[in-house]
């Protein structure tokens, strides 16, 4: 594996100062894998090049204790493109051998190691699976010009046809540390394997290397997936975390904002009043299971665990942290037994399918919905309506038109900094209209809070009510089959294993 990096940037040889290596030395370094060498092609005051070259040994790979992948005697196991290919033994020599340069520092010279440089990166040969085009998704959006060229798979015998590994160069004006970051993240995408067991140590390391990029990025989910060798349940959390990974610590700003909302809408003791009509529609309906999607510190749980015709209570948030939040306020380790078990907490997010949701009663999902980016509306909408499918869904949203009303919310702004929007009675009812006739159900519209003559109420609530749930199990209601993304993916991932907070 081979790959190089240029400057000419001047003096071009300040190249060999952010690496911390010097041009005129050869260096070899040990890793569990392999060698790594360090080398310079040129080095001169206008252009200078590294090599990277990986020796991989894959017969000492199997050989190492626990190092054979599957046991057996496959031959792939000592016969395969591993040394040969840019892959995750990449990204590991990288942090190992280019560590400084990855973290951005630099004693002797730092304002080179901070600013953007003329750089390009060239790797001799590297799977893309998914092909050029998603090569060029992957790093376009980033500044990079790219270009790649597809390498057959024989050269003496090009009747074979092409392979799916490149020789792939990547330019721009950018800083070394960000151009390592990329290449540390990216190319193990690319090639879509990992040498190694990934756990939730993984995720730590996305956060770390693509924390500053990543939120942006078109691909994000997809590099999430793939980073995390498609383990959803890492997925998950990576994205979750990745969405506010902007703040410096997204779930005490969530924190302080949810008391801003409270602050602004407490003269109203509006949440009392929201929690007080969804459990008047829970039970008209007689609902035994219920789920509280987005249950937040679980302030709809407590009240649901205190009635004992709801047999089965089940919270569902993205956020870790609100769910301690919600455990300790359900005391659930001091519960009787017989009352605990009829609560359990879940993480997860609502714009993944998810089978543990499926099969209740009803859904209440209060406050929730204009946390979600508009783009994610659609996939919600299908977790939600087609794959969870309750019986009844009570979903309540702020009103912006009620807005006006709270003396302390400043014009033109919402009452949560993390609303993504918030729609008029008009915007929620064209939302709602269209979401019920798609999946097969009926709706109404309830006011909650008192209700101004013009602005009306400063809650609005939807019931979605299945029609004729016998039909449901047809699958005909909607559209067919899961939504394939880009690269085969989909937002809408199959189901999940059993995983609790509780
Ligand atoms: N339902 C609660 C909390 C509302 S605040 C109440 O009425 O008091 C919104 C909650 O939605 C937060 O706890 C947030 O973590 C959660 N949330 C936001 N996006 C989510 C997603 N994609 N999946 C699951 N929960 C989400």
């Amino acid at each position: 594996m081979l790959l190089t990096l240029t400057t000419t940037h001047r003096p071009a040889t300040d190249l060999g100062w952010l690496l911390h290596k010097k041009p005129a030395r050869l260096q070899t370094f040990e890793l569990p894998f392999g060698a790594a060498h360090v080398f310079y092609l040129e080095a001169t005051e206008e252009r200078c090049t590294a090599a990277l070259l990986l020796d991989v040994d894959p017969v000492g790979l199997v050989r190492r204790p626990g190092g054979a992948a599957g046991g057996g005697w496959a031959l792939d196991q000592y016969v395969n493109d591993r040394p040969y290919v840019g892959s995750s033994f990449m990204s590991v020599a990288i942090s190992r051998v280019l560590g400084t340069a990855l973290g951005g520092t630099c004693k002797t010279h730092p304002q080179v190691a901070a600013s953007a440089i003329p750089l390009s990166a060239r790797i001799a040969a590297v799977p893309c699976r998914g092909g050029e085009r998603f090569l060029r998704l992957l790093f376009e959006p980033l500044g990079y010009e790219v270009s790649a060229r597809r390498r057959p798979l024989n050269e003496r015998f090009p009747q074979w046809g092409e392979s799916a590994v490149f020789t792939v160069e990547l330019s721009a004006v950018v800083r070394l540390a960000d151009l390592l970051a990329h290449l540390y993240v990216l190319v193990p995408v690319l090639d879509d394997d990992k040498h190694y067991w990934v756990g939730r140590d993984e995720v730590e390391k996305l956060l770390s290397r693509g924390g500053d990029w990543l939120p942006a990025h078109p691909l994000r989910e997809q590099i999430a997936a793939r980073y995390l060798k498609h383990r959803r349940s890492l997925t998950r959390e990576a994205l979750s975390r990745l969405a506010d990974e902007d703040a410096p610590d997204p779930e005490a700003v969530e924190e302080t904002h949810a008391k801003e909302e409270e602050a602004v809408e407490k003269s109203l003791s509006l949440n009392e009043r929201r929690v007080g009509a969804i459990l008047a529609v829970l039970r008209a309906i007689g609902a035994r299971r219920v789920l509280d999607l987005g249950c937040g510190e679980g302030r709809l749980l407590e009240r649901l665990l205190r009635e004992r015709t709801f047999t089965e209570i089940v919270g569902l948030d993205v956020s870790v942290r609100a769910l301690e939040i919600a455990k300790d306020r359900l005391k659930l380790e001091r519960l009787a037994p017989a009352v605990r078990d009829r609560v359990r907490l879940l993480h997860g997010a609502l714009t993944y399918r998810d089978k543990r949701l499926s099969g209740f009663d009803a859904a209440a999902v209060a406050e929730v919905i204009e946390h979600l980016d508009p783009p994610r509306l659609a996939a919600f909408e299908r977790v939600l309506f087609e794959f969870a499918r309750p019986g009844t869904v009570v979903l309540t949203t702020p009103n912006a038109e009620y807005n006006e009303k709270f003396a302390d919310l400043p014009a033109g702004t919402r009452r949560h900094r993390d609303h993504r929007f918030e729609w008029t009675r008009a915007e929620f009812a064209a939302w709602a209209n269209r979401a019920a006739g798609r999946f097969g159900y009926a709706v109404r519209f309830l006011p909650v809070g008192e209700e101004d003559a013009r602005a009306g109420p400063p809650t609005q609530m939807a019931v979605f009510q299945l029609i004729a749930a016998s039909d449901a199990e047809d699958g005909g209601h909607a559209a067919a089959g899961p939504e394939r993304g880009e690269d085969g993916g989909s937002e809408i991932r199959p189901p999940e294993k059993k995983a609790t907070t509780s």
